[in-house]
């Protein structure tokens, strides 16, 4: 959001010495200069600060880093704060943060985050097993771009750093759900080694996330909270890479979990979206209807469960007008693991007939 050479300007002008003196008692010791840490309670200096390379560094703490960094920890701000304060004491004209409204600000803050889980989930070290386990699942590098899926890392705090480094605010990422602050007053990531679904509405604009926990963790699915800009009756995950399909089909296939649209997506049926455990509403409807889409397709598992959400479904379907048919798997299947086995076009047909 903050140009780099904006960034880089702000940086150059702060000189380290120079800022961190208006905190520290600062003697100059060689080529550095030295003072007490103010980060842990310091009775031989061991707080180095070095004007070549700019970087501060504590021998007792081992807190350390640049100008940003120091006044981040010292004032307890965020990376923007930091960042405002000095262009303003070094008289530099930051560029206005992006106009617009706020829900477009929170937009955009999804998309960071969005971008930078997808980034993860591709980068050679990081996303190395996430993307053996959707492999492992049989999802394939196209539909991971099809549906922007990514990976959240294992660490507590990479989103957070990262959503800082562009200048957002954590109460903001917080009213996204994105980040949680702990009694300490300190940020973390709500999402911590998950493989990560962007929720996108029909614009193609991240909405909220889902994430499943890749290796131990519970719970095994977590999705974004209700925000301002994600209601989980209102929308349906994969509406916006299956619109095109849906408009040509005139009808949409509902399942109920990411992976039961992905292995149909994986198998050719690509106008699937997914109700995310909810009961099937009137909002999810029109949504299909806004396309064009006069039919639904329900597959669900041929449990109780299963049997149940599909009455209700049929229900809300019929107050709608909209007309619905129900295809129950056999018992004990779900559509990833059932399509996984077999294919789409023969499978919808053989589960139809074995309800009639
Ligand atoms: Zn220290």
């Amino acid at each position: 959001m903050i140009p780099q050479e904006v960034i880089e300007e702000v940086q150059q002008r702060a000189d380290i010495v120079e800022v961190i003196s208006r905190y520290v008692t600062l003697k100059k010791a060689g080529r550095n200069w030295k003072g007490l840490c103010p980060f842990h309670p310091d009775k031989n200096p061991s707080f180095v600060v070095s004007p070549e390379k700019q970087l501060f560094h504590c021998f007792g703490c081992g807190a350390g880093g640049n100008v940003f960094t120091f006044l981040m920890r010292y004032e307890k701000i965020s990376f923007y704060e930091a960042l405002k304060t000095l262009a303003d004491s070094y008289g530099i004209e930051l560029p206005s943060r992006p106009t617009g409204g706020r829900r477009e600000h929170l937009f955009e803050i999804n998309s960071l985050a969005s971008e930078f889980f997808h980034r993860t989930l591709l980068s050679p070290r990081e996303g190395r097993r996430a993307r053996e386990y959707l492999l492992g699942r049989g999802i394939e590098p196209s539909l991971w771009e099809d549906y922007l899926l990514g990976f959240a890392p294992e660490g507590w705090d990479s989103l957070v750093r990262h959503l800082r480094e562009k200048g957002v605010k954590m109460e903001d990422a917080e009213a996204l759900g994105l980040v949680l602050q702990g009694r300490e007053g300190s940020w973390y990531d709500r999402f911590r080694s998950r493989i990560i679904f962007p929720i996108r509405d029909l614009r193609g604009r991240v909405i909220g996330f889902g994430g499943r926990i890749i290796g131990k963790g519970e719970p095994k699915y977590l999705n974004s909270p209700e925000t301002e800009l994600y209601r989980k009756g209102n929308s349906l995950y994969g509406i916006f890479a299956a619109k095109d399909y849906i408009i040509k089909e005139g009808k949409a296939i509902l399942v109920e979990g990411y992976f039961d649209l992905l292995t149909l997506a994986q198998r050719g049926v690509r106008e699937a979206v997914a109700t995310l455990g909810t009961a099937l509403t009137s909002q999810q409807l029109r949504l299909i209807r806004r396309l064009g889409g006069k039919k639904g397709v329900l597959l669900f598992d041929g449990d109780d469960a299963g049997r149940k959400a599909a009455l209700r479904a049929v229900e809300s379907a019929a107050e709608e007008g909209f007309y619905v048919e129900v295809v129950l798997l056999p018992p004990g299947e779900d559509p990833d693991t059932y399509f996984r086995q077999h294919p789409p076009g023969e499978a919808l047909q053989e589960a139809r007939e074995g309800i009639e």
